[in-house]
């Protein structure tokens, strides 16, 4: 159903989100134990409806079990016991997640545990015959097969949303993931990608102004692929495009567009003023919330409701607090 008054602060259900089952407290891990993230269970479940899976348990290896370890080949791993058995448990590790994989089309995230050989997202050690580990690092064997799978399907790991830039950068693809699947229909008709479009320029120039031409030039009605290949190629652009941080530097490009809207409707001195919180943010002395928020007041008096359906304003809900920290 398209719906293109979409905000994150009026979510009409939680956003389905896939997740370690020992990140929600379940005692899963190797030693009996878990690795519950606060953050995960009691800030971003007001959103986010999880799913929880845990492979090494679905794999039949049992809890307690030894510890498991990444050998060989870095670019193609296989899985072990860390005490040396000589025993090759890939096949039959990825036996247990096999066919869980084929039912995870409809999320919109996914947050995985940070350092295990199953479900880390990157930086995880893969041993040689010397017991040494290599200098090239790769992903757990389980989020490997998620990423590969599921290519624009945003995926990040607990440890790393505590970053700041991270966390926002995760959140900024889960909710417009989210968006997107939901305003635009799976059948759309080229005014449903060019509203969806509308609504994210300011998003997206924030990340690549030439990004957001190519996407112009997707939906100019001039590319002679069918609606359906340019959806695809559409998603896949933006998602692609959205997966590095915003530069303080772009935003700034795109906050002083935004206070040329203001040109006839309010005082030189109030424009100077929002420029001049511009001006500090773009010093880092103040976070993106204080020229955003100072901008949004002023549009949401004096602006269209093509600048004010903005989706650059609230990408994600309010309440997280997110452009406080970045
Ligand atoms: S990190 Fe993954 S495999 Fe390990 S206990 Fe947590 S859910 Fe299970």
């Amino acid at each position: 159903m398209p719906h293109s008054k979409y905000t994150p602060d009026q979510l009409e259900r939680k956003i389905p989100i896939g997740i370690s089952a020992c990140l929600l407290g379940d005692n899963v891990r190797f030693n009996g134990g878990h690795s519950h993230s606060n953050y995960c269970d009691h800030v971003l479940s007001d959103y986010f409806d999880y799913q929880k899976f845990c492979p090494e348990v679905a794999a039949g290896f049992g809890t307690p079990r030894p510890t498991l370890r990444l050998e060989g080949d870095p670019t193609d791993p296989i899985m072990t016991f860390s005490k040396k058995t000589g025993e090759d448990l890939t096949d039959r590790f990825h036996s247990g997640s096999a066919d869980y994989l084929d039912t995870l089309a409809h999320l919109d995230g996914y947050i995985v545990m940070k350092n295990s050989p199953s479900c880390g997202m990157e930086r995880i050690k893969v041993y040689q015959e010397n017991g040494h580990p290599h200098m090239q690092r790769t992903a757990g064997l389980f989020t490997k097969k998620l990423m590969e799978r599921y290519p624009l399907l945003p995926v990040e790991e607990d440890g790393r949303l505590n970053d700041p830039n991270l966390r926002e950068n995760f959140l900024l693809r889960v909710f417009t993931h989210h968006d997107f699947r939901h305003s635009v229909p799976e059948e759309p008709k080229l005014k449903d990608l060019i509203e969806f479009h509308s609504r994210y320029k300011y998003l997206v120039m924030a990340h690549s102004q030439p990004i957001y031409r190519e996407l112009g030039r997707l939906l100019s009605g001039n590319d002679p692929r069918s609606i359906k290949a340019l959806k695809e190629a559409y998603f896949k652009t933006l998602m692609t495009c959205l997966s590095k941080p915003a530069k303080r530097k772009n935003h700034c490009n795109v906050l002083m567009h935004l206070v040329g809207y203001l040109k006839n409707a309010v005082d030189v001195s109030v424009r100077k003023d929002i420029l001049d919180v511009v001006e500090q943010y773009r010093r880092g002395e103040v976070n993106l919330v204080t020229p955003m928020t100072l901008l949004h007041h002023y549009l949401k008096h004096h602006g269209s409701e093509y600048i004010n359906q903005q989706s650059y304003f609230t990408p994600y809900p309010s309440p997280l607090g997110i452009r406080n920290t970045v």
